[in-house]
């Protein structure tokens, strides 16, 4: 089968590879939609996961199941489903402590673009099929459906890591895809004051019909002072990092109040040392915190992301601003995501 492929660090094409072997717990599908996340960028353009050789890319997508395997009981041929972007074994010890991102391996409930192929191929081999796959509700469609299998759930995951409590002032720093989702999230959440930290014209729009009070444009001036203005300087109970660098959380600490969470789901694909200064962690001893996850998957969170969807909770679809027809198209759609022009906030390929 065709794929498009990470051949080493810093290139990627077009190869050809076996088609998939469905096991007793897997199922094939092949893809309906596809969507290139910004990781798939870390991962060839930064090895931020080191060196991988002729891996098929891609995890986020939609597809329609074309082989299940002898154990599969919840699935059959031609079931339109969410592949979500996280794809645990789920009776791993790491599941039943309630990580089921970190699976067998840290990070090991991320397969997909990572430990095997991805999904931006002819075929998509889905480990452990009733735990993984969720039933693609009709009221969905397939564009939509893509935005669940990581950014709709990865956006979740950081207002989830920030603990955002009813009213609570929230940054979210990062508005790309995911991190409008945190925002869509965050307001779900119930909090108050939301500054969206951001620049792109495109993505401030769609945060503030998310539910962003403030919008704060760190090219135009300082993040701190400029959250620390709009807080008269009382600064914020939970930021969610949702994009930046490792200068970031110096940032978030310095607009954090004592006792309040970080929680970060950016992809760190560059650079070495976390710093935080002495005197933002209020010499030691400030209560604050900080946590990054992998978001988690499978196929309950996929069907809670559908719920939000179909009871008009979130609206990702209005995060799609390319749209191509065919797989060969997924090789300009990751050639976006790597320019990231002005006017992109995520692009979706139909197959
Ligand atoms: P984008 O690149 O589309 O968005 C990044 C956002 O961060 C933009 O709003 C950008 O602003 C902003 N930004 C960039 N630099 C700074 C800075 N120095 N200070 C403040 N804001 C800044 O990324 P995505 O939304 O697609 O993805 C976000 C991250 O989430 C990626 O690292 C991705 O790999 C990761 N990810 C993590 C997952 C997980 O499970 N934890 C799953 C999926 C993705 P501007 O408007 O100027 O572009
Ligand atoms: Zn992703």
């Amino acid at each position: 089968m065709k794929s498009y492929a990470m051949l080493r660090i810093g290139e990627a094409g077009w190869i050809e590879k076996e088609d998939p072997r469905c096991g007793p717990l897997d199922a094939i599908c092949r893809p309906i939609a596809l969507a290139p996340c910004s990781s798939d960028i870390h991962t060839v353009y930064e090895g931020g996961i080191g060196e991988r050789h002729d891996m098929t890319l891609g995890h986020e997508g939609v597809g329609e199941v074309v082989e299940v395997g002898a154990l599969v009981g919840d699935f059959k041929v031609g079931d339109r489903v969410i592949i979500p972007a996280i794809t645990p074994d789920w009776s791993s010890v790491a599941a039943q402590d309630g990580y089921p991102m970190h699976s067998g391996a840290p990070l090991g409930g991320w397969k997909f673009s990572n430990t095997k192929d991805g999904v931006f191929a002819e075929l998509i081999h889905v480990n452990d099929a009733d735990g993984n796959l969720a039933i693609l509700p009709d009221e969905i469609s397939p564009e939509a459906g893509v935005m669940l299998s990581d950014m709709a759930t990865t956006g979740l995951h950081g207002a989830e890591l920030a603990r955002i409590r009813p009213g609570d002032a929230t940054v979210v720093i990062g508005i790309g895809p995911v991190g409008l989702m945190s925002v869509a999230s965050a307001a779900i959440l119930g909090a108050g004051r939301l500054f969206a930290v951001g620049s792109r014209p495109n993505c401030i729009e769609v945060a503030k019909e998310f539910g962003a009070t403030d919008i704060v444009n760190y090219r135009e001036g300082d993040i701190v002072e400029q959250v620390m203005e709009g807080t008269k300087g009382e600064g914020v109970d939970r930021v969610v990092v949702a994009g930046g660098d490792l200068g970031t959380f110096q940032q978030a600490f310095d607009i954090l109040k004592p006792g309040g969470w970080v929680g970060n789901v950016n992809y760190l694909g560059e650079g070495d040392n976390i710093k935080i200064s002495r005197r933002s962690s209020l010499v030691g001893m400030g209560h604050k915190h900080l946590v990054g996850g992998l978001t988690p998957g499978g196929r309950r969170r996929m069907e809670r992301m559908a719920n939000l969807v179909l009871a008009g909770r979130i609206h990702p679809e209005k995060m799609i601003t390319h749209r191509f027809r065919g797989l060969e198209h997924i090789e300009e759609g990751v050639e976006l995501m790597r320019r990231k022009p002005r006017d992109l906030i995520k692009p979706v390929v139909t197959v």
